[in-house]
């Protein structure tokens, strides 16, 4: 696939089916109501096909099927080794199907097929793999109580797990959630993105097909107020887990307390900073992942590095080399392997990444892009966008934009570069250039942020948690600790004649 050409990858485009119909009970169906809404191609505004809009009554049949299946144990009672071995086989399954998974998503949130290809299909598949391997891995605990007693700590499936998931990397955000909680015997009920619920309905019956039996995994596409609404004031769901913005976290805890008192998991915004100090010592790298961790998927990430802090010695040179890396990244069609960047998500997250833009070009100094642009005449592209000498409060720095505008910023030493990075209301990530060991150790103490790299972008694997501090939101994906979202710990105490 690495070798498609252009060509090559319109014509499988063009050969592709989807599914749009929910998930419910091991069955594709309609929505109750009968009704639906378009999955749209933001890189060429057609219609993919219609999805099923499924609202409360369709939630509430996904989660009694997910209850019941928990019931009668057919998941949730399964030896650990055997719900390894179905998940490995979807494993198996996602992997013969990479190119279709990737497809999905490239067409329905307008990222590259090269990335969906190289990263997010792939991915998707190591997580399942590498929460399948671990769930026969993970022992219980015995208290040191003495003889007579014996108290087991355990951790017990919580029941039925409501997943609520963004389209900026659609069946990544899916499996992060499914494959941990599926890991640990859970039912799922699962609503995508309205902008990108495809792959997450390929994603279910690839896993009927692996043998997750009827009901243990389900999905509901639709829109938020209604079918995110459901889920997350449904008496009947143990836990709710939900990556999406800031706003709409807080509202998933205030459904909780006014229902079931559900754990509620946000993981949301972020406004990451990324400090490159003058002792740097390979510049040209530090700017390539700069670049990296602005415009890759034009932006649509929430530990985007948007805040560029440089030291003043080498700010005016460090951003020439951003801006002829900028100018190396222009947007194109999604499906040609020679497109640096693709499109953004849909029409309404386009104009209100402009309004920043607009706006910006009025309070700061913008030496990169600017503009939204066509491809072929068609769709929602903007370019990688870089605004200099950004003032610390000025909206530009301080708010989530969420696509591919850049703010770069001076500081002038250490102490205030770490102030003006911790200066935010979100801590989900931070990135430190510097070959000064005891500097990087010292900042990267202070930044309040979930992860912190250091000379590196983004660091992310399955085997380290990731997620936020302060209003970038609680409770960490990925890694064993992710097990711990979506499990009761439970003592049982056995007293007997010692
Ligand atoms: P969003 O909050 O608008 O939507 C996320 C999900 O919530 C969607 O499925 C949506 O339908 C649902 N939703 C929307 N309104 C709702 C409501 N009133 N009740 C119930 N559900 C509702 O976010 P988005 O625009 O899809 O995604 C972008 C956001 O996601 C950004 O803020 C980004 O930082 C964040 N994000 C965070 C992480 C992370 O791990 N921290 C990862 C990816 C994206
Ligand atoms: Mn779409």
């Amino acid at each position: 696939m690495l070798d498609y050409s252009h060509e090559d990858w319109k014509s499988r485009a063009a050969g592709l089916s989807f599914r749009g119909q929910a998930f419910i009970d091991g069955k594709f169906v309609d929505a109750a109501s009968g009704k639906t809404f378009d999955s749209i191609n933001p890189a060429t505004g057609a219609v993919l096909t219609q999805v099923a809009e499924c609202d409360e009554e369709d939630v509430n049949h996904a989660v009694a099927a997910a209850r019941a299946a928990f019931e009668d144990g057919r998941w949730s009672r399964m030896a650990p080794g055997d719900r390894k071995a179905v998940m490995l086989k979807l494993v198996d399954l996602i992997r013969a199907n990479l190119e279709e998974m990737a497809l999905l998503d490239s067409l329905d949130m307008g990222k590259l097929v090269t990335d969906a290809v190289t990263v997010d299909a792939p991915g998707s598949a190591h997580f399942f793999q590498w929460y399948a391997e671990a769930i026969d891995k993970v022992y219980d605990e015995v208290a040191p109580t003495g003889p007579g007693d014996l108290a087991l700590v355990s951790r017990v499936p919580l029941g039925v797990v409501g997943a609520v998931t963004p389209w900026n990397f659609p069946l990544d955000m899916a499996t992060w959630k499914a494959a941990a909680a599926l890991a640990a015997g859970n039912s799922v009920v699962l609503k995508p993105a309205e902008q990108s619920p495809l792959s997450a309905l390929r994603l279910a019956e690839l896993a009927a097909e692996a043998g997750i039996p009827d009901g243990v995994f389900n999905v509901v596409p639709g829109f938020g107020t209604t079918a995110g609404r459901a889920l997350g004031l449904h008496m009947d769901v143990d836990c709710l887990a939900f990556t999406g913005s800031t706003a709409i976290g807080k509202m998933f805890m205030q459904y909780s307390g006014q229902s079931n008192l559900k754990q509620v998991w946000p993981e949301t915004g972020g406004k990451s900073p990324n400090l490159v100090f003058a002792d740097c010592e390979d510049l040209d790298a530090a700017a390539d992942m700069a670049a990296f961790g602005i415009f890759f998927n034009q932006g649509e990430v929430c530990s985007a590095n948007s805040r560029l802090y440089v030291e003043r010695s080498i700010k005016d040179a460090f951003v020439e080399k951003m801006i002829a890396r900028a100018q190396a990244m222009q947007p194109g069609d999604p499906l040609d392997p020679m497109s640096k960047m693709g499109a953004i998500v849909d029409e309404k997250q386009t104009q209100g990444i402009m309004r920043f833009v607009e706006d910006g070009k009025k309070t700061a100094n913008l030496v990169a892009g600017g503009e939204r642009v066509t491809v072929d005449g068609k769709g929602c592209f903007i370019q990688p966008t870089i605004f200099d000498d950004v003032a610390h409060d000025n909206p530009l720095a301080r708010d989530e934009i969420f696509g591919p505008v850049l703010s770069v910023i001076p500081f002038d030493t250490e102490e205030q570069a770490v102030t003006m990075a911790n200066d935010s209301i979100y801590g989900l990530a931070a990135s430190v250039w510097t070959d000064n060991l005891s500097r990087a150790c010292r900042v990267s103490d202070k930044l309040m942020a979930g992860t912190v790299s250091v000379n590196t972008m983004d660091a992310l694997s399955a085997m380290t948690p990731f997620g936020g501090m302060k209003q970038s939101g609680f409770g960490r994906d990925l890694s064993l600790h992710s097990l711990e979202k979506y499990t009761a710990l439970k003592t049982t105490w056995i007293k007997y004649k010692a």
